[in-house]
C-alpha cells in the first residue's frame, strides 16, 4: 500500500476516526448493534462478520500505522494469531517458526497444530539461513517474532521475507513488542502482521484485543476462516481501543526512550551482570534492530542481577511486579517464576533464562523517578 504523506503521530489521532457526522461530534459514538438491516447491502453488518463501524474505525487506525491494506481486529492476540494460522495452513502442510516465541504461541504450535496433521520445525531466529534450511516442498508459512521474548533478539525481517517470497511461502510476524510505531514488516516484506493487542495497542493494562494486517487477498482468506471462529471484539472494547490508539505514538516514543536511558545505566551498574536491549550497540541484533526498526528500540527490556532478582523486585517501590507488558505502568516480572517456570533451571537456561533474569516493560513515567527506583532496589 502507498504510505500515506502524514506522519504516525497525525494518523494516530486522525485515521479511520470516523467522528460522530450526525451531531458533528469530534469523537466516534459507540455503536453495540448487533442486529442490522439486510437489504440493499453486499454482507449485513454483524460482529462476527468484523465489519462493525467500531471494528472498522480500529482496523483503519491500525492499517493506516502498520501501512497495510487490510486488517481485522480480534478479541485476543491469540485469536488474532492462531486464526491467521489456520486460514493459511491445512492438513500435511509444514511451517516453520522462529524457536524464541511468545510462551503461548509456542505452546499452541506444539500442542494444536500436530492434532490437525499440520507438522513444524522450530529454529533459532538470529540466524535467516535457518529458515531457508528448514524449507520443505509442503512449508506454507514462516513464522517470526522480533524483539523476542524475554532476552529481546533479533530476526532480520527482511532476510525471512525474502527467503519466504522466493520459495512462495506465506510470511507472518508477530509484531506485539515492538508496536506499529517502532517498527513496520509490510514495508519489509512479510505478508501478515500480528498482534497481542491487550499490550502497547490498549497501552493500559485494561483491554484484551488482538489484530492481523495484511494484503486484501490475505485479509479475505485470514476473514473467511475469522467468521467460523468466532473471535471477533465487541463495540464498547473496540471503542477504547480507537482510544487508545490515538495516544499510541505518543506512549511508545516516552516507552522508547525511558527504556534505552534505563538500558544505558544498568549497563553500566556493577550489581548488574547482563542487560539485554536492542538499543544498546553491545547487542548482538544491534545493527539489524537500527535498520529495521526506525521508530525506537521499544519499550521492553531485561537483565539479570547478580544478587537474587526476586528480592531486588521485591524492593521496587514505583515500579510494580506484574504479568503481561506494554502498559503505561511500568512493570517487572522474573520469566524463571512466570512465562518459563515449567522448564527446569538447566533448560531455562540454555535458552539464556537466568534465575535471576528480570523482563523490564518500561511504562511512561518520568525517566529519573525510574532510575531512581531501581538504584533504591538495588542497593
Ligand atoms: C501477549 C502476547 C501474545 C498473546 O496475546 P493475548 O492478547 O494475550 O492473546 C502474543 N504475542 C506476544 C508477543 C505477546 O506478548
Amino acid at each position: 500500500m502507498k504510505k500515506s504523506q502524514l506522519s504516525k503521530l497525525t494518523q494516530s489521532v486522525h485515521a479511520g476516526s470516523p467522528g460522530d457526522p450526525q451531531f458533528k461530534g469530534l469523537v466516534t459514538p459507540v455503536f453495540p448493534s448487533s442486529a442490522y438491516d439486510y437489504e440493499g447491502v453486499p454482507v449485513s453488518l454483524y460482529p462476527r462478520y468484523f465489519n462493525t463501524p467500531n471494528q472498522l474505525a480500529v482496523t483503519e487506525k491500525l492499517m493506516a500505522l502498520e501501512n497495510a491494506e487490510d486488517g481485522l481486529v480480534f478479541s485476543s492476540g491469540m485469536a488474532a494469531i492462531l486464526t491467521a494460522l489456520f486460514a493459511m495452513l491445512k492438513k500435511g502442510d509444514h511451517a516453520i517458526f522462529q524457536a524464541d516465541l511468545y510462551g503461548g504461541t509456542l505452546h499452541a504450535v506444539i500442542t494444536e497444530l500436530p492434532r490437525f496433521g499440520i507438522d513444524y520445525t522450530l529454529v533459532d531466529g538470529q540466524f535467516p539461513e535457518n529458515f531457508e534450511k528448514a524449507i520443505r516442498p509442503e512449508t506454507r508459512v514462516i513464522y517470526i517474532e522480533t524483539p523476542s521474548n524475554p532476552t529481546l533478539k533479533i530476526t532480520d525481517i527482511q532476510a525471512v521475507a525474502t527467503i519466504a517470497h522466493k520459495h512462495g511461502i506465506v510470511s507472518i510476524i508477530d509484531n506485539t513488542f515492538a508496536s506499529p510505531v517502532n517498527q513496520n514488516p509490510i514495508d519489509l516484506g512479510i505478508d501478515i502482521v500480528a498482534h497481542s493487542g491487550t499490550k502497547y495497542i490498549g497501552g493500559h493494562s485494561d483491554i484484551c484485543c488482538g489484530a492481523v494486517l495484511s494484503t486484501k487477498a490475505l485479509t479475505k482468506t485470514i476473514w473467511e476462516s475469522a467468521i467460523h471462529f468466532g473471535g471477533s471484539l465487541d463495540a464498547h472494547t473496540c471503542w477504547l481501543v480507537e482510544r487508545s490508539l490515538k495516544t499510541l505514538v505518543l506512549r511508545v516514543r516516552q516507552q522508547n526512550l525511558n527504556a534505552l536511558a534505563i538500558a544505558q545505566f544498568l549497563a553500566t551498574d556493577a550489581r548488574v551482570n547482563k542487560v539485554f536491549y536492542p538499543g544498546l550497540i553491545s547487542h548482538p541484533g544491534h545493527a539489524v534492530a537500527k535498520a529495521q526498526m526506525p521508530g525506537g528500540f521499544g519499550g521492553m527490556l531485561s537483565f539479570e542481577t547478580k544478587s537474587d532478582a526476586h528480592v531486588f523486585m521485591s524492593k521496587l517501590k514505583l515500579i510494580k511486579r506484574a504479568v503481561s507488558l506494554g502498559g503505561v505502568e511500568s512493570t517487572v516480572t522474573s520469566p524463571a517464576r512466570t512465562s518459563h517456570v515449567k522448564m527446569s533451571p538447566a533448560e531455562r537456561q540454555a535458552i539464556g533464562v537466568n534465575d535471576n533474569l528480570v523482563r523490564f516493560s518500561v511504562g511512561i513515567e518520568e525517566t529519573n523517578d525510574l532510575i531512581n527506583d531501581i538504584k533504591q532496589a538495588l542497593s
